[in-house]
């Protein structure tokens, strides 16, 4: 981002197996000015702008010959010092985050970078790697079919990249961005992408390498992507865990959109990490978990808030119980919610509910009812209706918003706006339901969602 708050954005859509960018390079600028600033912080603000201190910059000696990049723009990357050369653990979201990270580095050491680890094909792990060449050979590890199944499709580019900026926020405004749950502001620039493939994949469960004297076990470990591995140093017991953990619940479905993540799996790839007994854990964002009790905990709590949500939501649908009911009962029990490692600041449990749902059995839910519903007009026409018409549903609009309900505030918006009902007055009611349910939310995803649209809405 530069000063006057223009950011350049590129389009990050990932194909199958290679990365596709999709229409031109546009630029955006961020948008100041466009309402008054909020005095004071709702609790849930407080609350992130607590969170943001894990993203604070700083350069971290795990143990040894063992070096993290913590906050340095959208993710983390590792550097571990081996005999007469060095390994890299994730190349960061651009090539200028990469040279950020670089030049803290350099400062450790100035052996050539020897091997470089994906711990997953998502761009904010991948896109700085040439940046870490030097003279002489360079292996890139990853599993076989790295970044497989990342995104949808290549088709749905301009979709992807609609909910991909309003979930990260990347249009907000000062007042209105906090975090992106996982990190600060993503590193940018225009110099294209710096990503090369791997020249060296695995498909065993296991795969043991010594590099540079330092003995690296890499395993297969599908979670929040399928292609993801974590890294295992015995010797150092440090543990590499990519994006399967990351302190806030996780995001099990993202709303930018994503192929099902397959949750199962994922707590189970979290119970082999345990078993390695890891005394410092490294993740792919976020601070390091120190200490052997401190890093089981935080699996363990992770693998079983994971495991309650799946088992939960497939015994309900056994059950017969629909998304929406499952959506609204399935919740944490009371030692996980209390997890530190377990706060919304990611993902939600009420979506991962829903993912798990579709994602095991399609959208259909089962009840009738909702096979060949109304249209939306033809039910917002009854349902104002029975209302007693659209001026009584305006009042009650505004109503619900002046007593900050604003989720039913937006609900009655859309009816009024299935009907083509005083649309320009109805927007704008809806703009303000939708900012002040933004700063209710204590999940940052969900804020930058309702804030991106609100703007959008108000500038149309
Ligand atoms: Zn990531």
């Amino acid at each position: 981002m530069n000063l006057n708050g223009c950011v350049e954005q590129q389009t990050m859509v990932t194909g199958i197996g290679n990365r596709l960018t999709v229409g031109t390079t546009l630029l955006f600028c961020m948008v100041f000015g466009q309402h008054t600033a909020y005095a004071q912080d709702t609790s849930a603000e407080s609350l992130l702008r607590e969170h943001s201190k894990e993203f604070r910059r700083e350069i971290i000696e795990i143990t040894d010959g063992v070096y993290m990049a913590s906050g340095y723009g959208a993710s983390n990357s590792a550097m571990i010092v081996g005999e007469s050369g060095l390994i890299i653990v994730d190349t960061k979201e651009s090539k200028s985050a990469a040279r950020a990270v670089l030049e803290e580095f350099r400062a450790i050491s100035e052996l050539p970078v020897r091997a470089i680890i994906y711990t997953h094909g998502h761009v904010d792990h991948t896109s700085g790697t040439t940046e870490f060449l030097g003279d002489g050979e360079l292996e890139i590890y990853a599993r076989t079919g790295f970044r497989n199944n990342l995104l949808p499709d290549s088709d749905l580019g301009a979709i992807s990249f609609a909910r991909t900026s309003r979930q990260f926020g990347f249009f907000l405004d000062s007042e209105e961005f906090i975090n992106m749950g996982t990190a600060e502001h993503p590193i940018r620039d225009e110099e294209g992408d710096g990503y090369l493939p791997p020249t060296v994949t695995f498909g065993e469960e296991r795969f043991e390498v010594t590099i540079e004297g330092v003995d690296v076990e890499l395993v297969a470990a599908p979670g929040e992507t399928d292609d993801q591995l974590y890294v295992w140093l015995p010797e150092q017991r440090v543990l590499f865990p990519g994006d399967n953990f990351y302190k806030a619940f996780p995001n099990l479905y993202p709303i930018r959109g994503a192929m099902y993540r397959d949750v199962k799996v994922w707590a189970e790839s979290l119970e082999k990490m345990r078993q390695e007994g890891a005394e410092y854990l490294v993740p792919g964002h976020s601070r390091p978990v120190l200490g052997e009790e401190q890093v089981d905990k935080a699996l363990g709590d992770y693998a079983s808030a994971i495991r309650y949500v799946y088992e939960a939501t497939v015994e309900g649908m056994n059950d017969g119980m629909t998304a929406n009911q499952l959506a609204e009962t399935v919740t944490l029990p009371e030692e996980l919610a209390d997890s530190p490692y377990l706060t919304e600041f990611y993902g939600m449990v009420p979506w991962g509910v829903r993912s798990v749902f579709n994602g095991k059995i399609g959208w259909f839910d089962g009840n009738p009812t909702t096979l060949l519903p109304l249209s939306e007009r033809e039910q917002a026409e009854r349902i104002i209706g029975l209302g007693g018409g659209a001026d009584n549903i305006f009042t009650e609009l505004q109503d619900a918003v002046a007593s900050e309900a604003y989720q039913w505030a937006m609900q009655l918006a859309d009816y009024l706006l299935a009907t083509d009902y005083r649309t320009t007055e109805v927007t704008e009611i809806k703009i303000q339901a939708l900012r002040g349910i933004a700063r209710q939310q204590v999940n940052p995803t969900a804020r930058n969602y309702f804030f991106s649209v609100a703007n959008e809405l108000a500038r149309q």
